[in-house]
């Protein structure tokens, strides 16, 4: 099949049927719903710029596995140059949709570090991982789809391994073996786009040790397996979308502003085996999160700056529309937002410079820099945010809605209290200002999100502080010895 273009794919997530609710009620149709339908419109876009002339060669690249022209979300690393222009798409996609396709994005990076373990779980115990895991990347590239990336488990209680929780389900496991496939039980937590994917890929949070073998498991299933139950987020910048009467203007990033998170209860879910890419393979569970690990970090690196070029534009044209367009701070302020940005995405394409090949071929970034540039992201976009407000100015948290502006009584009132540029209509001014409240996090979850999706800080700081522990002690000796002073 060639590429899926927008509509289809919009056709097919509705045909699905997949098992969702919200708000305590199933959806019927996810493309008609207040909270699915903009995240689908965001998805879909991926799909109509691979088909657009003018932009595909941004999104789509040949396979190296089967010599076919595929979307680059489901390309396999091969090389540095390869790794930077998935960063550089997801740094121009986000300018054009201001959202998230969890449902294709983390699925790559996943894809990529099971195509080089299942090589080497092969090589050590004589499996036959790897070529299962191409027959169904094969399969994901020619039928072009959309793959949720399943990672973090709910995991009870943080003080306690996955062996030692109470309740043995709070990370995924292999409750049974059969001859035709496994069975599964538990749930995955906060997955990006799970149910507007095709497909979910799933993996460990962990690694696992000897006692923790059930939790060594690696697979993939259609998003309407029997078994699965999604649950939809429901954070509060998503309230106004179920307000009667609330509309355009009122959610800032109309079109397509709604995070697409589920989490994914896994109630005896079977398996084929021809789908199962580790079982019981604790032993390169660790080295499986610490592949993958700084690739996705690196790409969710990449978006957040595309969020933050949003955040400058935003801040630059509500600062020109308050009528402070030209005022020094405001420029120093615009310049420190870049500076912060910048900072991250050089961090992330050094570490597609330091990179290395697997024995497979797959290409990974440093692990150093790219957890330094996700470190740097996250702290550069709640910078930012901080800034967009102090720019945008009060109004940016306390609008008042489209209705308001059109009733006949309170309209004229707004129009002459909330005009400030002589040159800007007031209702573009209105319009930016809402735009400013969902790119600064108030009115959206992306901020936040640059915190906790793709790991916590202690986490960056874990990688970082263990490559300093491993080269302090030669620093130290060159200073003592530049310094004449012996050891
Ligand atoms: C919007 C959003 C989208 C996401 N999308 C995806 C996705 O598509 N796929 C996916 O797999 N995941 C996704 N995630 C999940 C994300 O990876 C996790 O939120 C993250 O790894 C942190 O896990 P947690 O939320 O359980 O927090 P916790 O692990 O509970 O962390 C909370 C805090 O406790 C600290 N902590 C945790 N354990 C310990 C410990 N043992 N010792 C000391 N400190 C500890 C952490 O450092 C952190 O500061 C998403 C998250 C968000 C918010």
């Amino acid at each position: 099949m060639a590429l899926m273009t927008g509509q289809q794919y919009r056709d097919s997530i509705r045909d699905m049927k997949i098992n969702v609710y919200c708000f305590g009620k199933k959806i019927e149709n996810q493309l008609e719903h207040p909270i699915t339908g903009p995240a689908i419109e965001a998805v879909a876009l991926s799909y109509d710029l691979a088909n657009d002339p003018d932009y595909q060669d941004k999104i789509t690249t040949t396979s190296h596995i089967t010599g076919e022209h595929i979307n680059y979300f489901t390309h396999l690393y091969q090389n540095a140059g390869d790794f930077v222009k998935r960063l550089d798409l997801m740094r121009d996609l986000m300018r054009h949709h201001g959202m998230c396709v969890g449902a294709r994005c983390v699925s790559g990076n996943i894809a990529n570090g099971l195509d080089s373990i299942t090589y080497e779980m092969d090589k050590t115990n004589n499996t036959n991982y790897h070529e299962k895991f191409r027959a169904y990347w094969t399969k994901v590239q020619r039928e072009d789809l959309a793959v949720a990336g399943y990672i973090t488990d709910p995991k009870g209680d943080r003080s306690k391994r996955p062996a030692e929780q109470e309740n043995s389900d709070a990370y995924l496991r292999v409750v049974e073996e059969k001859n035709d496939g496994i069975v599964v039980r538990g749930a995955k937590v906060l997955i990006s786009g799970a149910s507007i994917a095709h497909e979910a890929l799933i993996m460990p949070t962990r690694g696992m040790n000897k006692d923790e073998k059930g939790y060594a498991v690696s697979f993939a299933i259609p998003t309407n397996t029997k078994g699965l139950t999604l649950l939809h987020q429901f954070p509060s910048p998503d309230f106004r979308r179920f307000t009667p009467d609330a509309k355009g203007t009122d959610f800032g990033n109309a079109r397509y502003g709604v995070y697409n998170a589920c989490q994914i209860f896994f109630e005896d879910v079977f398996v084929p085996w021809d789908r199962v890419f580790m079982c019981g393979e604790y032993d390169f569970t660790a080295k499986l999160v610490g592949r993958l690990g700084p690739c996705f970090r690196c790409v969710t690196s990449a978006c957040k700056c595309g969020h933050r070029d949003l955040l400058i534009g935003g801040s630059a044209v509500i600062a020109e529309f308050n009528g402070v367009g030209k005022a020094g701070h405001i420029r120093d302020k615009l310049s420190e937002m870049s500076h912060e940005s910048e900072l991250s995405y050089g961090c992330i394409l050094g570490a597609a410079m330091k990179g290395y090949n697997s024995e497979s071929g797959n290409f990974f970034p440093d692990g150093l820099y790219a957890n330094v540039g996700k470190y740097q992201a996250s702290k550069a976009l709640w910078f930012s945010a901080r800034m967009g407000v102090d720019i945008s100015g009060g109004l940016v948290m306390s609008m008042h809605s489209e209705k308001d502006m059109e009733h006949p009584e309170l309209g004229p009132l707004i129009e002459k209290y909330f005009k400030a540029n002589p040159d800007v209509p007031t209702e573009k001014r209105m319009k930016m200002m809402r735009m400013m409240e969902y790119l600064t996090g108030i009115g959206c979850i992306l901020v936040a999100e640059s915190s906790q999706g793709g790991a916590p800080t202690a986490n960056q700081q874990l990688v970082v502080n263990a490559d300093l522990r491993k080269n302090l002690e030669e620093y130290k000796a060159r200073v003592l010895e530049l310094a004449g002073i012996e050891n």
